[in-house]
């Protein structure tokens, strides 16, 4: 299993649609409007992009947002190299040049600044200011902006300001139905159905408890994980502790309820 799938000649890394996402993904990028991708954590998106980016041939820009993360890391900064000072684009910046995707991941832990620099990028000017060298860049054809963040976090400081959502289209990741989610996971991990389809009802009684002990549902990430060990020759049990119980939460009670309930569907 190489994890590529092939469309127009073009080696796309596999990914199984949910719904019209990628017509929705294609048809924005064909209008030049930015995207953003709303749901959980280890639901697809960033596979989603990987796909996309490579089904319309264009080169790819990830950038894992995190608290530290500032509009110069985006945009660039000057270096010194070799005793003098050279300016180094950012990922944002190469993308712009380049007419590239530039994706954004878990955009809201990005700092505020980060907002300032994506506003006249996300409507029609499509321009990347750069104080720093005085440039003002176009961007270059093919170049587009996708966002994502996770709306299920209960963190006030950390949703997107209206102000920033509304320059977006947006898509709604879930986690997949079972009909979607056991052949992703048949296909990444290469454990028969039978067991993929227990490991994949499990995940759906563990979502079922969010809000509840669980602050997040199992992600299809963790299924794909307990699957693969199993596919390596762990037992069945071990595997899920280890990738579907053990990352849920770090309380040892709520761990051995949950223990109890795989026994209960297994
Ligand atoms: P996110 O970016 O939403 O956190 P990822 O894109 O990293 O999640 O997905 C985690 C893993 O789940 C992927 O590496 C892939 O194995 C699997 N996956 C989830 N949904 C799909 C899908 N629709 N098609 C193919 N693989 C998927």
């Amino acid at each position: 299993m190489d994890g590529t799938f092939n469309i127009g000649g073009l080696d796309a890394p596999f990914y199984l649609p949910q719904a019209d996402e990628c017509d929705i993904f294609a048809a924005a990028f064909a209008k030049n409007l930015p995207l953003l991708l709303k749901g959980p954590t280890g639901c697809g998106k960033t596979r989603f992009v990987a796909h996309m980016a490579a089904r319309l041939g264009r080169p790819l820009y990830t950038v894992a947002c995190h608290d530290d993360l500032s509009a110069a890391d985006l945009i660039g900064r000057y270096l010194l190299k070799g005793g003098e000072t050279v300016w180094v684009d950012g990922p944002l910046t190469r993308a712009v040049r380049e007419g590239a995707i530039c994706y954004l991941d878990e955009v809201v832990e990005a700092r505020k600044d980060v907002a300032v620099v994506l506003h006249p990028l996300t409507d029609d000017r499509r321009i990347l200011p750069i104080d720093r060298t005085g440039e003002e860049l176009q961007a270059a054809p093919g170049f587009m902006l996708v966002a994502s963040y996770n709306p299920g976090y209960q963190n006030i400081m950390k949703t997107l300001k209206p102000s920033t959502r509304q320059r977006f289209l947006s898509v709604e990741f879930t986690f997949p139905k079972p009909e979607h989610e056991i052949p992703v996971v048949v296909r990444e991990s290469g454990l028969d159905g039978d067991r993929v389809s227990l490991l994949v009802r499990l995940a759906n009684k563990l979502r079922g408890l969010k809000g509840q002990d669980l602050e997040e549902g199992v992600s299809t990430r963790l299924v794909v994980y307990a699957a693969t060990l199993i596919a390596g020759g762990m037992s069945m049990d071990r595997a899920i502790r280890a990738a579907m119980i053990e990352p849920l939460t770090d309380d040892a009670d709520i761990r051995a309820g949950l223990m109890d309930l795989v026994v209960a569907v297994m």
